[in-house]
C-alpha cells in the first residue's frame, strides 16, 4: 500500500435561495437530487427575508427558517443557511454568492441553483450580470413552466450554456446548465398556502415535521 495520501476531493458548493413560504417536498427532493447529480458537498438553502420581486411574505423570515430547518432535519449535505436574515434591506442573491465565494475561496466550483420559473426573470435581478462572475448557474425544470426565454435573458446568458456537469465543474464559475431531475414535482408553496387556508391537508406534500410545526404555530391557516 502506498503511504502517499490521496489528494482530497475538491469541494463543490451549491446555493438554493428562495422564499420557502413554506418549504415543501418539491424544494427538498429537488435539493437532494441536484446535490447528488452535481456531486455537491453542501447545498446552502437560503431563505430570503425580503424577496425583491414579490410581495412580502405573511410568515416571518425566522419562522420560515425554522420550518426549513425542521424540513431538512438530518438530511446529509443540505444546510438551512440564515445568512440573509442578518442583512438589512432586500435579499439579493449576488450578495449571498459573494459571501459564499469569500467563505470557500476563488477556486471552488460554486453553483447557484434555481427553478425554471425563477430563471425566466433572472435578467431583472439586481446586478444580474455579476452572477456568472461569482458562480455557475444550474436551472432545474419545473412542471408547468415552459415559456420561451425573454430576449434580455438570452443576452445575459450569451454563450455560457454547457451540456454536462463534468464540463461545468472544470471551472469555478461562469457556465449555465439546464437540468431535468429524476423526480419532477408540481408542488408549489402557493398550493400549500392555499390548501392550508382552505383547511385542507398538506400531508405528504411537506415533511411531517413541517406539517406539525405549521399546525402547532397556527401558520397559514385562515382566521375565519
Ligand atoms: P411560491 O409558490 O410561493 O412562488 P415556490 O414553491 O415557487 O413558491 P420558492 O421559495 O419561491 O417556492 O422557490 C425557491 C426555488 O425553488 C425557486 O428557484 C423555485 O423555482 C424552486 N422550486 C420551488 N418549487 C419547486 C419544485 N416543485 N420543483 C423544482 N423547483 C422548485
Amino acid at each position: 500500500m502506498s503511504d502517499t495520501p490521496s489528494p482530497a476531493k475538491p469541494l463543490r458548493i451549491g446555493m438554493l435561495g428562495g422564499t420557502f413560504d413554506p418549504v415543501h417536498n418539491g424544494h427538498l427532493r429537488s435539493a437532494m437530487e441536484v446535490r447528488e447529480v452535481l456531486g455537491l458537498d453542501t447545498l446552502h438553502m437560503v431563505p430570503a427575508p425580503q424577496p425583491p420581486l414579490r410581495d412580502m411574505p405573511q410568515v416571518s423570515a425566522a419562522q420560515r427558517l425554522a420550518l426549513l430547518t425542521a424540513g431538512i432535519g438530518d438530511t446529509p449535505g443540505l444546510l438551512a443557511d440564515d445568512r440573509e436574515l442578518h442583512r438589512k434591506g432586500p435579499s439579493y442573491s449576488v450578495d449571498t454568492l459573494a459571501e459564499l465565494r469569500q467563505q470557500y475561496g476563488e477556486k471552488v466550483p460554486l453553483v447557484m441553483v434555481i427553478g425554471f420559473d425563477a430563471f425566466l426573470r433572472l435578467a431583472q435581478w439586481d446586478r444580474a450580470e455579476q452572477l456568472f462572475e461569482l458562480a455557475h448557474l444550474v436551472v432545474i425544470a419545473r412542471p408547468g413552466y415552459q415559456s420561451p426565454w425573454p430576449c434580455s435573458l438570452k443576452e445575459l446568458v450569451g454563450d455560457r450554456a454547457v451540456d454536462s456537469v463534468a464540463t461545468m465543474m472544470q471551472h469555478a464559475r461562469g457556465s449555465l446548465l439546464m437540468l431535468e431531475l429524476p423526480s419532477l414535482m408540481t408542488i408549489s408553496a402557493t398550493y400549500i398556502r392555499q390548501r392550508l387556508s382552505d383547511g385542507k391537508s398538506v400531508r405528504y406534500l411537506v415533511p411531517e415535521a413541517v406539517e406539525q410545526a405549521i399546525f402547532h404555530q397556527g401558520l397559514y391557516q385562515s382566521s375565519e
